[in-house]
């Protein structure tokens, strides 16, 4: 059997995979963007191949794309204005195409050094970008927010506990505490089972009306902690909400973290993209004066999946974290001053995530990034200002571009939003979501993607009006009957 095919089918596969791709990539808003799924149809689809009898390789292509093309939700599409899932830009799907064939192995760095050294670099300029002190900037890639978060904190745990590489939680003395609002990411709850604290080391604190973690509350939940001779040693700010993009005072929560001399993290899985904004940079403010940060770059840096960044201000914690001497692994050469990813990452065998990264910047620039950043913020503000000259009622504060809303009259009426968004995403024109702020269920959009422009927006909005109008009628004919 030949798994490479010969060199004339590989010609004519790729040629073949990419026109059909082209045709996706090129055609994507002709989707509906969320067609209809029927789970028994798509089961059928997927198992009726029973790896007894073969299937040529262009019908194999061919069939998955046609797969895909039908039973997906589209988040590439222009009006798709969902959960940060970005359209890829082209330059991240050619860097996965790339990484695929050279497949470097990214756990010894003397496997692929031009792969580790490009990652490290791009480390290293996004510390700074946040505003970390050069000397001090390590971080590792990983593969969504989900591990970012779950690595800082296994650090702030291996900061503060210095038995803990060794002890483990077995034999502390009071409960370690991590403190976060009702509005951070659940993937922090998860990060706490999955290092064996479990959900009730997870101290959650109240939000302002803002939606902002309360400072007071914070303060006065960490004081009675310590009182009852628990040990708090972590504090998480979210920078840009899942659900509502607002951004912590970031400046506060590192006040509160040194008093208590506590880790203090920032998740800026979404909003983190920020920081190459002139104009939003500025919300960011006090990140610098964090431990680590989390930034998703499959979200606004608009690159396929998994891609993530830890980063830390602090250089030795990773090493600490993570290190584990092998006598089988490539020994670092020549004494040359080089860093096992493995050493530094909660992954061993690793794929190439930096590069979609590192190709996107060497084709756009900062400034491609800082344009297309502006764009989506504009047409955050767009879709904003229509909104409410349409007479909708705007819930939530944030200048990154999600947008949480309601009519002022029909939002206390408990399907209003359930049933637009339901029959907005059935139209197959569009996809938003739900999201409840302060006990109000409120739709939710957010441009998630580059190529969103004032056509799709003003299309959204008549689509809302409409339905709008609708329920409205129906509502006057309940009371009337
Ligand atoms: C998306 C998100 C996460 C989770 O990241 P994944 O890449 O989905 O694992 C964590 N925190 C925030 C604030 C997010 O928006």
């Amino acid at each position: 059997i030949n798994f490479d095919l010969t060199q004339k089918e590989r010609l004519d596969l790729f040629q073949f995979t990419i026109s059909s791709l082209e045709n996706y990539y090129k055609r994507t808003e002709a989707y509906k963007v969320s067609p209809e799924l029927d789970i028994n149809e798509i089961v059928d689809v997927v198992r009726k191949h029973d790896f007894n009898s073969n299937l040529s390789p262009r019908e194999a292509i061919s069939t998955v794309i046609a797969a895909l093309e039908k039973y997906t939700v589209h988040t590439p599409h222009p009006k798709y204005y969902g959960l940060f899932n970005p359209r890829a830009n082209f330059s991240g799907i050619i860097a996965d195409l790339i990484t695929a064939v050279f497949n470097p192995q990214m756990a010894a760095w003397s496997h692929a050094p031009y792969a580790a050294e490009v990652e490290n670099y791009l480390i290293q300029e996004f510390g700074k970008k946040f505003g970390y002190n050069a000397q001090k900037i390590d971080g590792t890639f990983a593969s969504g927010g989900t591990e970012a978060n779950l690595t800082a904190v296994l650090c702030a745990l291996n900061e503060t506990f210095p038995d803990y590489a060794n002890n483990g939680l077995m034999g502390m003395k009071g409960r370690p505490l991590i403190y976060c609002s009702t509005e951070v990411h659940h993937s922090i709850v998860r990060a706490a089972r999955t290092v064996g604290l479990g959900l009730d080391s997870v101290r959650i604190v109240n939000v302002n009306s803002d939606q902002k973690v309360d400072i007071d509350d914070l303060n006065s939940k960490i004081k009675e902690d310590l009182k009852k001779g628990n040990q708090p040693f972590m504090i998480i700010g979210t920078a840009g909400t899942t659900g509502s993009g607002v951004i912590d005072d970031l400046n506060n929560l590192s006040k509160v973290a040194n008093k208590y001399n506590l880790w203090f993290h920032v998740d800026a899985a979404y909003g983190g993209a920020a920081i190459l904004n002139k104009k939003l940079k500025n919300l960011l403010k006090g990140i610098e004066k964090s431990n680590s940060i989390t930034f998703d770059i499959h979200k606004w840096m608009s690159v396929p999946m998994g891609a993530s960044l830890f980063l830390t201000s602090n250089k030795e914690i990773l090493g600490k974290t993570f290190r584990i001497a092998t006598e089988y692994m490539p020994k670092e050469g020549n004494g040359l001053q080089i860093v096992d990813p493995f050493s530094h990452s909660i992954q061993w065998s690793r794929r190439f995530i930096g590069l979609k990264l590192y190709l996107s910047l060497l084709i756009f620039g900062w400034e491609g990034y800082e344009k297309t950043i502006e764009h989506q913020r504009k047409m955050g503000a767009f879709l904003k200002l229509k909104l409410e000259d349409s007479g909708w009622l705007i819930k939530n504060d944030t200048s990154l571009p999600i947008v949480c809303f309601t009519d002022e009259e029909l939002q206390f009426n408990s399907s209003f939003t359930s049933s637009i968004c339901q029959k907005l995403i059935a139209s197959g024109k569009t996809w938003i979501s739900v999201y409840p702020i302060g006990g109000i269920n409120t739709l939710r959009a957010c441009i998630t993607n580059y190529s969103t422009n004032e056509n799709h927006l003003e299309e959204l909005v008549m689509l809302l009006n409409e339905e709008r109008k609708k329920f409205q009628r129906k509502e006057e004919k309940v009371i009337q009957d």
